[in-house]
């Protein structure tokens, strides 16, 4: 074990393959010809190595999450070959979390057999919508029975530990439909929901396309905002009185049911991120942030010649770190504590604005977004920070 680095850290993996590319993505994710995955994994698996040889040798793992783009279309030889990786130069933490986003759709039975012997315990299903309209129309390939079927067959494999993300403001999503689709999330009995609000910008063709007033991908049917901030609102109620708690802007859970390796990103507790645009957080021997490029080439070139192909990193100042904090840290519903420190003159500035304004509250003894607040959660995370963020 190396004295240098951080001793214990969650694994972001990434896994930028899709089958197609679904038109609100902002993803750094494309459909690539399925002959690329075998050396992608191989590369990946070189980048472990090297991350381990540039001070993380032994690290214990406390989360390994498999992000993407789609992970679960990777062949069961290259799944292993990271798995390998991982074994030879980490440590796994006892009752490791162990996460594999999945695309409905993608996993057959041997996919499912082959993640939990590979010791996968939780599954996390880009569900999105149960309304087949709503699915077609942002081309996913699944359907609302993929989506059933897949639940049912990963409990029956043994992985019960269960998320669905699901979007408000799809196309032609309609308050019926919204209250359809929580019907379905609700009847899954999953531990845990993730809701987002559509995401209208440059990013990608659907935003793009709204912005601009197009046609082609359906942004004429895209509903508006108060319709969106209405249904998400919608699912914090009904999540809620499930007993599926809010414990973040856009995630729920039952008790223990939360996700530990998200946790640590709003803890910023340290992580190392490896594969195609990958960011990683590691505090040891000084807090820093650094990411690996977002295209496959300028990804797999340095890998190629034994190289990590991450940035140069960021080094935190006192300043950066305390922005982070609450930055991050209010996100949670558990909220941070009040600002009080000499060199807190900001946040306490914020924190007494919204305070009054009603976009934060009072909570623990410190203080947290209001329901009011987390739809407005960019305005006001903004003023947490000394240097401001250009918001659109
Ligand atoms: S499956 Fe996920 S990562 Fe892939 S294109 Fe669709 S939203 Fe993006």
């Amino acid at each position: 074990m190396t004295a240098a680095g951080d001793t214990a850290l969650g694994l972001y993996l990434a896994v930028p393959f899709c089958r197609s590319k679904c038109t609100y993505c902002n993803f750094a994710s494309q459909v690539f010809a399925p002959a690329r995955y075998a050396e992608y994994c191989e590369l990946l698996a070189r980048e472990l190595a090297l991350a381990a040889a540039d001070g993380l040798a032994g690290a214990t793992l406390t989360s390994i999450y498999w992000g993407g783009g789609t992970p679960t279309l990777l062949p069961a030889a290259g799944f292993a070959r990271i798995l390998q990786a991982i074994g030879d130069h980490f440590t796994l933490a006892p009752g490791l979390e162990h996460t594999v986003e999945a695309a409905p759709g993608t996993l057959p039975p041997e996919r499912l057999d082959a993640l939990a012997a590979g010791g996968v315990n939780r599954l996390s299903l880009g569900v999105q919508s149960f309304a087949d309209a709503e699915l077609r129309a942002v081309v996913r390939l699944h359907r609302a029975a993929t989506a059933r079927d897949d639940l049912a067959r990963a409990r029956a494999a043994g992985i019960a530990n269960l998320n669905l993300d699901l979007i408000a403001g799809l196309p032609h999503q309609t308050e019926s439909s919204w209250q359809a689709t929580l019907d379905a999330a609700l009847e899954a009995e999953v531990a845990h929901v993730s809701v987002y609000m559509l995401e209208v910008d440059d990013d990608s063709r659907l935003g793009a396309e709204v912005l601009a007033s197009g046609s082609r991908y359906h942004a004429a049917a895209v509903p508006g905002d108060d319709f969106i901030a209405a249904a998400y609102e919608l699912a914090c109620e009904r999540l809620e009185a499930a007993g599926i708690r809010q414990y973040e802007i856009s995630n729920f859970a039952r008790p223990g049911g939360e996700s530990r390796h998200n946790l640590g990103y709003w803890l910023r507790r340290p992580y190392l991120g490896a594969g195609l645009d990958a960011h990683s957080f590691l505090t040891a021997p000084r807090p820093r942030r650094f990411a690996n490029p977002d295209t496959l080439e300028a990804y797999l070139a340095p890998l190629r010649a034994g190289r990590l192909p991450r940035s140069a990193p960021t080094w935190l100042t006192p300043q950066a770190e305390r922005e982070e904090r609450y930055f991050l840290g209010l996100r949670r519903n558990a909220g941070v504590g009040m600002p009080h420190e000499p060199d807190e003159a900001t946040q306490a500035a914020a924190a007494a604005q919204h305070l009054a304004d009603g976009l934060l509250e009072r909570r623990h003894g410190g203080i947290a977004l209001s329901a009011q607040g987390r739809l407005l959660a960019n305005r006001v995370l903004a003023d947490f920070l000394e240097t401001p963020l250009a918001l659109s």
